[in-house]
């Protein structure tokens, strides 16, 4: 079955303009908004990494919140409920913090929408999936009719981009997120968890707010990208498939695109029918972290995370803007941060697993991911 995908043209926040938008992609996709959210528990599931200023672009814009929850209501949602579990501490103080600075709170206010305050677990079984068989998903997630997956468009410095499959990663709450970069450090293993979880939720509609997205550093302290696109499909990886595109990347540079594409999940260009223009924008892409396979069997295995280091991209401090809040010690899952109570961060890089985490989380932009020359000249 071909998958279709959506992009518009879209270069502002216009409530007008997006809800116009949205509406036409329903069209497009062939979903009935009046079966699709009328008398449905529904939950948009945006991506809230941080608590950031909407104009940052780190997360998903309150305007493209506002008018899928004004669509969800006008065609007879039951209920509508708007949460995400983000990258830092899962309380109700932060999630206080989260959705004031994002202005998801004011999205709820104005469309009558709940905010999610829930810290329920509900432990899912998964026997299909590829490398976990199960998985704690927050409760109001699990629980929902309708889940809409609105994410953001962005690079990431593991995972090359970010956008609906990487979102859903934020159905865990928790701390378990911390756990999976620790148990699951290999990229391609941490992919297929993606794509595991991705399968498992399998929401019937993904919007991806590339209005404005961000290139380089992302996905929260890199550059703002104007790319004035709007994804929208039915299907997950048919949607990064074509955001990937839009990028400027190649799609099976991402590892959970080329994982899905040997799953025979609608991951490559015979699987997907695109409706609207792909635009000419080049993102920068962050230096991610690649396996040095070669080396194994060759030299004692004692001495590869030492010879890593000579080409895997590290996490740069910068002192300057370090205020010493120890966030991204408290989130590294090997724990080999320390000094931050200094504002002197140093990381034992024999222990580092390029998770990337710490950069992810960093409040004050004072990470960010570089590459040693050697790592250059090899993977450029
Ligand atoms: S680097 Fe960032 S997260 Fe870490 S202590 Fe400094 S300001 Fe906090
Ligand atoms: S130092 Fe940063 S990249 Fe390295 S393991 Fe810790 S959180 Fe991950």
């Amino acid at each position: 079955m071909v998958e279709r995908v959506f992009v518009a043209d879209c270069s502002s926040y216009d409530i007008k303009k997006i809800k116009k938008v949205l509406s036409e992609g329903l069209e497009v996709l062939e979903i009935d908004p009046r079966l699709f959210f009328g008398g449905k528990n529904c939950v948009l599931k945006p991506n809230l990494l941080l608590p950031k200023k909407p104009e940052k672009a780190v997360t998903t814009h309150p305007t493209v919140m506002q008018a899928l929850a004004e669509i969800s209501w006008e065609n007879g949602a039951k209920e509508l409920t708007i949460g995400d579990t983000p990258g830092g501490p899962f309380n109700r103080p932060y999630l206080k913090t989260l959705y004031k600075a994002t202005q998801m709170e004011k999205v709820a206010q104005a469309s009558g929408a709940k905010l999610n305050y829930s810290l329920d677990e509900v432990d899912t079984p998964f026997p299909a999936g590829k490398v976990i068989k199960r998985v704690a998903l927050a409760g109001f997630i699990k629980h929902c009719d309708v889940l809409i997956n609105a994410a953001k468009m962005k690079t990431h410095g593991l995972t090359r981009m970010t956008g609906g499959v990487k979102n859903l990663f934020g159905a865990l709450p928790g701390m378990q997120k911390t756990e999976y970069h620790m148990k699951m450090n290999e990229i391609n293993h941490f992919s297929t968890l993606l794509v595991d979880i991705a399968r498992l939720l399998n929401p019937p509609l993904t919007v991806i707010d590339g209005v404005e997205g961000m290139e380089g550093n992302g996905p929260s302290s890199g550059t703002i990208k104007k790319a004035g696109k709007i994804v929208m499909a039915r299907n997950v990886f048919a949607a990064d498939f074509v955001m990937a595109r839009i990028m400027g990347m190649n799609p099976l540079h991402v590892p959970t695109i080329r994982i899905a594409e040997n799953l025979d999940l609608p991951a490559k260009n015979s699987d997907i029918e695109i409706i609207g223009d792909l635009g000419k924008e080049k993102f920068l892409i962050p230096q991610g972290k690649r396996e040095i396979t070669l080396l194994s069997g060759f030299i004692p295995e004692k001495w590869i995370p030492r010879i890593h280091n000579f080409f895997q991209p590290v996490p740069i401090f910068d002192r300057e803007k370090c205020v010493g809040c120890g966030i991204c010690a408290k989130h590294c899952p090997p724990k080999v941060i320390s000094g931050t109570e200094e504002k002197n961060p140093k990381i034992d890089l024999d222990g580092c697993i390029r998770c990337f985490c710490c950069q992810e989380l960093c409040p004050y932009e004072a990470i960010s991911i570089h590459r040693p020359l050697l790592g250059r000249i090899i993977f450029r």
